[in-house]
């Protein structure tokens, strides 16, 4: 295992040993290989940097009590990023070679899994792109398939604490009916400038549905639920990203007799919640103390500790993905290192 200060680490690159790829060419995916560089010499008018033809995916590596290392539901990154892939008109992965692609970026830099205990894990980074250059406006017909690793700190590195949120109704994360359910790069490129100016004063951003500004849609890189009278409440909309996490804790709501409601959820409604909190695989269950309006001058309060609900399903989701409880849906894909 590597010399490294795991407890300290926070959610950015930490040079790792090896990355895996494959190259599309002559309409098949080749064979995926373990290469040291992680560089990629690309044409400059590659179509993934012309026309944003590129899509990703993030997932998460624990090692656990018993010592056994899992994945946490990777059959389910596999078809989303077969769905991105085919909204961005890209030859999907097939889902075995991507649960492959997996295995070896783990066993290939199994030095750099985090020990059991520390709360850090290791991230999974799949990204796919055209490269074939492309001027006039069409689709590549050779694609790079990558996936980077790389160790990463819990996101609260002492318990569990509260962060807080303003809405930016200026800014659209995805347009309606676009492609705000895909997990695509370009959606973020254009939501930077909305969150980088809030985290630079340590706010989370809330957006909203692109077509009225009137209701909820998720936050930056994490979908959004809110707690109502014991109710868990989470937006539908066709412009979210349909996070795995959150569909996870919808699963285990039902588990526990904790209703849920999956709808619209106007702005004007945010005084009625008692909790609020943002989840995805980077963030888990990450509670919101506040959500500003700076519109229209109002400021929501969650509170400055987590609720009961954020916290009983942040322990539950913690115990299945560490291994501390009986995993009954099967959600942890065991690997052999
Ligand atoms: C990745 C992502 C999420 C979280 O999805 P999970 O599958 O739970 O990790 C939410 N929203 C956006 C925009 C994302 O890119």
């Amino acid at each position: 295992m590597k010399d490294i200060e795991w407890s300290k680490l926070t959610f950015s690159y930490t040079e790792t040993d090896v990355m895996i790829r494959s190259s599309y060419r002559n309409g098949a995916w080749g064979d995926l290989v373990a290469t040291p560089d992680k560089t990629i010499n690309i044409h400059a008018a590659a179509a993934g940097l012309q026309y944003a033809q590129q899509c990703f995916e993030g997932l998460k590596v624990y090692r656990r009590v018993d010592g056994t290392i899992g994945i946490f539901r990777p059959d389910m990154n596999a078809r989303r990023m077969q769905s991105s892939a085919e909204a961005m008109y890209m030859p999907p992965v097939p889902v075995d070679m991507f649960l492959q692609a997996m295995e070896m970026a783990v066993k290939y830099n199994i030095d750099y899994l985090p020990p059991y205990g520390t709360g850090a894990t290791l991230y999974i980074r799949p990204i796919m792109f055209g490269t074939s250059p492309r001027v006039g406006v069409s689709s590549a017909d050779e694609f790079e398939f990558c996936v980077i690793v790389t160790p990463i700190g819990p996101y609260f590195p002492v318990g569990f604490g509260t962060t807080p949120f303003v809405i930016n109704r200026h800014v659209d994360r995805a347009a309606p009916f676009g492609t705000g359910q895909y997990k695509v790069g370009g959606n973020y490129a254009s939501s930077l400038r909305a969150t980088e100016p809030a985290h630079e004063q340590g706010l989370g951003v809330l957006f909203l549905d692109s077509a009225e500004h009137k209701y909820l849609d998720e936050c930056g890189g994490a979908n959004i639920f809110l707690v109502k009278n014991g109710v868990y409440c989470t937006p539908k909309s066709d412009s979210i990203l349909p996070s795995i996490i959150n569909r996870s804790l919808m699963t285990l709501c039902g588990d526990m007799g904790i209703k849920v409601e999956e709808r619209r959820i106007a702005v004007t409604e945010l005084g009625d919640f008692q909790e609020a909190a943002s989840c995805g695989t980077g963030a888990a269950i990450s509670p919101i103390s506040t959500i500003t309006d700076p519109d229209n001058g109002v400021v929501y309060n969650y509170g400055i500790e987590p609720g009961p609900v954020c916290v009983k399903l942040f322990t539950t989701l913690r115990d299945i993905q560490f291994g501390r409880t009986e995993d009954i849906h099967g959600w942890c894909h065991l690997i052999d290192c």
